[in-house]
């Protein structure tokens, strides 16, 4: 290895998880429940990755519908029911019909991720990149890079690939496919709070229908630059807060170091914009500014993995079950790209009758590998299934399957590839995830923090 020389400590562990956003992050917890030793790498100096970094609202719990069904469940449960003891959580309907979502506080997210982690014995590196790796098929060598120590080395059985970018599998030489090389990537977004907005005046002037349409005035007219026609600017838990997700950057490349430089200044400059838009047109913002914007620009896809199974649009839109699923989705395939007229649009395209899907595990599992699962937004799918399948309430649950899986095949010395699926689905169940499609609101009753509506 090049870096060798330079190498100024090594580590070892049992399991190995890179990257602690809602993927990662709960496949530590879930690892924790075995024996064996769990070491979490972030590159950043807080958990959570993009569930922290930019958002606040879980979806992916429920199915869209009038009558929802919640089908996840399990550690990512735990989660929502401690934000809730502390008040910091509450439900709320998509802005574009795609389901209930779990709205949360995103800084009491950081204290909860990390209280889990020391409560489970997770060892947690934060300020810390994966940025090469030598791999066999029982053990890796991963080199990571911290400013204060430098280079340093952490050996395990097991990894688990939940960067969202796919960075292990890149330098282990693993194959992917990258967004945009087949089909348009989708578009990045900052996300921004703004502070002090008179929700009463607002919700009295016409609320979200009344800021859609004037969106769109603005858009169209080119009376403002905006870079689209429509966005979602919900309440926070914050009083008189709200969070927007609005801004749109495309065609750079967010794995080139020029590309994403000037993403995140194109984020920040259209997020001024729409705050001088709404001071200037929406009733109740005018004595408000933005307080805070995403730690950095919002990424839907870079790679995702080839896996011993690819999920697919078929797989969702006629609701397939499968006899290795480990979790359920219902979400919507949401494709914010451009359309043929090069215009930016969001497609939507929902799940017949309100239906569900079952997620193999062979799609957390890369191909032509014994010993490394692939977790969250860089899985195993088509660029439409992934389009469905990457709320964070999936992908907290890939999370959960993988860190089973990884204590199952230490405990058994099973391949990922060759573990026993009956025990883990069992596992899982016991655990509180939903492996059948429960009835209507049926599981949503045992939790208080499904009955905070706003
Ligand atoms: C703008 C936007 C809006 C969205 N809106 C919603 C929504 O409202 N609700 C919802 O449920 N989903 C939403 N999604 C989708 C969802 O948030 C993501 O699919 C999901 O959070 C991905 O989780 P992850 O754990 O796979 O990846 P990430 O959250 O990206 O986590 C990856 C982690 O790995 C770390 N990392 C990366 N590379 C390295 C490295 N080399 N070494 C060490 N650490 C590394 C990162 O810092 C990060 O913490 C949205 C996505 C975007 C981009």
């Amino acid at each position: 290895m090049h870096f060798t020389k330079n190498i100024t400590k090594t580590y070892s562990t049992d399991i190995l998880i890179i990257g602690s956003g809602s993927a990662g992050s709960v496949a530590a917890i879930a690892a924790s429940m075995g024996k064996h030793k769990v070491t979490l790498v972030e590159r950043y100096g807080f958990p959570g990755g993009t569930s922290t970094q930019m958002l606040d609202t879980f979806y992916g719990f429920f199915t869209p519908s009038e009558e929802p069904k919640k089908i996840v469940g399990g550690v990512p449960d735990l989660i929502v029911n401690t934000l809730a003891k502390s008040g910091d959580v509450f439900l709320r309907p998509n802005s574009y019909g795609a389901g209930t979502g779990v709205n949360y506080n995103p800084e009491r997210l950081k204290l909860v991720w990390d209280s889990a982690f020391i409560q489970a014995g997770v060892q947690t590196f934060y300020h810390t990149s994966l940025v090469a790796v030598e791999k066999s098929d029982s053990e890796s060598n991963c080199v990571f890079f911290n400013k204060g120590i430098g280079f340093f080395v952490i050996k395990s059985k097991r990894i688990i690939d939940a960067s969202g970018d796919g960075d292990y599998a890149h330098w282990a030489g693993i194959a992917y496919e990258k967004a945009g090389e087949f089909e348009p990537a989708q578009s990045m977004t900052t996300t921004f709070r703004m502070s002090n907005v008179d929700l009463n005046k607002y919700k009295e002037a016409g609320g979200k229908q009344m800021m859609k349409s004037k969106m769109a005035n603005a858009y169209q007219t080119g009376s403002y630059p905006l870079p689209r026609k429509e966005g979602s600017a919900h309440e926070m838990c914050q009083q008189n807060c709200i969070s927007t997700v609005a801004v749109k950057v495309t065609d750079v490349d967010p794995l080139d170091v020029e590309g994403i430089t000037l993403a995140e200044i194109e984020g920040r400059r259209q997020a001024f914009i729409f705050e001088e838009f709404f001071r200037e047109e929406i009733p109740g913002y005018e004595n408000s500014k933005i307080i805070g914007l995403s730690s950095q620009i919002g990424v839907r896809e870079t790679r995702r993995v080839y896996g011993e199974y690819r999920l697919t649009k078929e797989d969702c839109m006629e609701a397939r079950r499968f006899k290795d699923e480990v979790f359920l989705c219902g979400a919507p395939i949401e494709d914010h790209r451009k359309s043929l007229d090069g215009k930016e649009e969001t497609f939507w395209q929902y799940v017949p009758n309100g239906g569900t899907y079952g997620v193999p595990y062979r799609t957390l599992i890369p191909k032509n590998t014994l010993n490394t699962w692939v977790i969250g937004r860089c899985f195993s799918a088509t660029h439409d299934a992934h389009a469905s399948c990457r709320s964070m309430a999936q992908t907290m649950s890939m999370g959960q399957a993988a860190g089973f899986a990884a204590v199952q095949s230490l405990d058994y010395d099973q391949d990922a590839n060759n573990i026993d699926i009956i025990k883990l689905r069992k596992k899982l169940k016991d655990q509180g995830a939903v492996l059948e499609t429960p009835l209507k609101n049926a599981d949503t009753r045992r939790n208080g923090w499904a009955n905070n509506f706003k």
